[in-house]
């Protein structure tokens, strides 16, 4: 089978690639697939880790932020010069934002919340979370067909495979869409965008979440101990009790309405374990659930499951987890 050119676009966090996008790229090569990157509000000084990756072609625009409807027409020509034979990104907030309008100009096939790619002989076959993960429905797209189909894919869904890149001879080109300062984003979004010095709850390793169990803002102090106690991976996360209650951003919801996350530990605190919290973070790889209600239905999808009170569980935990790491 002849090597196929996949574009994967890159998401940018504070200036570095996330490393759910990095992933996407190790995967595609492994695959034996040339990987093209597309670096979105970036500047040339931030690629050093896309070069090491190994992609093929680099394209890069400086420009943070532009509105997707002002981007997406530039993207269609881009893509009509290009002519990849999948365009592979992130199922983000910006890219579910971005890339339908794009899918639609290009009259293309576009998946979202997608959990496994592969090609055979004649088609891409694709597997993909429904009905907030309830169950999961394989599609098949014909890879003869001119249309470009654009996969999201589920944050860390492929792993980053160490592997030490053979071609270093990466072409980097600059592109020159001309965009205005009010082509960007309008003010309420970058309202919400509040610095932390934890990681993106979307690229975090450990994930701590409370729930209405918390009973009030003044007791998610008790988290970010516990978050702090694992470690700089380890992220704050909130049920949409919590977020719609005001005693958390939205920025910190998790499930449907919010961010799926895939970290590698998800520690529930007082979250019941709705249908709408699960189609967020089901795909986390161990999940702990603290809650003191038996029947919480967290218990029947958690790894670990804790029955008790958080308010003395929490408190232990991290008595615990300090003396094994004196
Ligand atoms: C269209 C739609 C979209 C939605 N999207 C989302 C979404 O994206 N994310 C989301 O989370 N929800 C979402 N929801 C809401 C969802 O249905 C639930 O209402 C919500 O997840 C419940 O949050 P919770 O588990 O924190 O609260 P609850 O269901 O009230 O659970 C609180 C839990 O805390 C436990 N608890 C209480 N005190 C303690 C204690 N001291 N120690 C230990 N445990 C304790 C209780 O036993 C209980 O199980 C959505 C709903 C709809 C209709």
């Amino acid at each position: 089978m002849s090597s196929v050119n996949i574009l994967i676009s890159v998401d940018f966090l504070e200036g570095q690639p996330k490393t759910s996008s990095l992933d996407l790229i190790s995967f595609v090569r492994q695959q034996g697939w040339m990987a093209h990157a597309l670096c979105l509000g970036t500047n040339k000084e931030s690629l050093e880790k896309i070069t090491e990756t190994g992609a093929e072609k680099i394209f890069f625009h400086s420009q943070k932020n532009p509105n997707p409807q002002i981007l997406a027409p530039f993207l269609y020509n881009f893509v009509k010069e290009q002519k990849p034979a999948l365009i592979l990104a992130s199922s983000s907030q910006h890219n579910l934002d971005l890339f339908p309008r794009l899918a639609m100009r290009l009259k293309s096939p576009f998946l979202s919340d997608c959990l496994s790619l592969k090609q055979t002989e004649k088609a891409w076959i694709i597997e993909k979370s429904l009905y907030a993960g309830k169950c999961t429905a394989s599609c098949t797209l014909e890879s003869s067909s001119d249309k470009t189909p654009i996969i999201l894919m589920r944050p860390h869904q492929v792993q980053q495979q160490q592997t030490t890149s053979q071609n270093r001879d990466n072409s980097i080109t600059e592109l020159t869409w001309n965009f205005t300062e009010n082509d960007n984003y309008t003010l309420t979004q970058k309202k919400q965008t509040q610095k932390t010095k934890r990681p993106d709850l979307t690229e975090a390793q450990i994930i701590v979440s409370g729930g209405r169990g918390m009973q009030g803002p003044e007791h998610f102090k008790l988290l970010e101990d516990l978050a702090d106690t694992l470690g700089p991976q380890t992220a704050v996360g909130a049920s949409r009790a919590v977020t719609d209650a005001g005693w958390c951003p939205h920025t910190m919801q998790v499930g449907q309405t919010g961010k799926t996350v895939s970290p590698q530990l998800y520690i529930a605190c007082g979250i019941s374990g709705a249908i709408q919290h699960l189609a967020g973070m089901s795909s986390s790889r161990i999940i702990v659930a603290i809650n003191k209600d038996p029947q919480a239905p967290l218990f029947q999808k958690c790894h670990y499951g804790i029955v008790g009170n958080l308010f003395e569980i929490i408190p232990f935990l991290i008595k615990e987890l300090k003396t094994v790491k004196k």
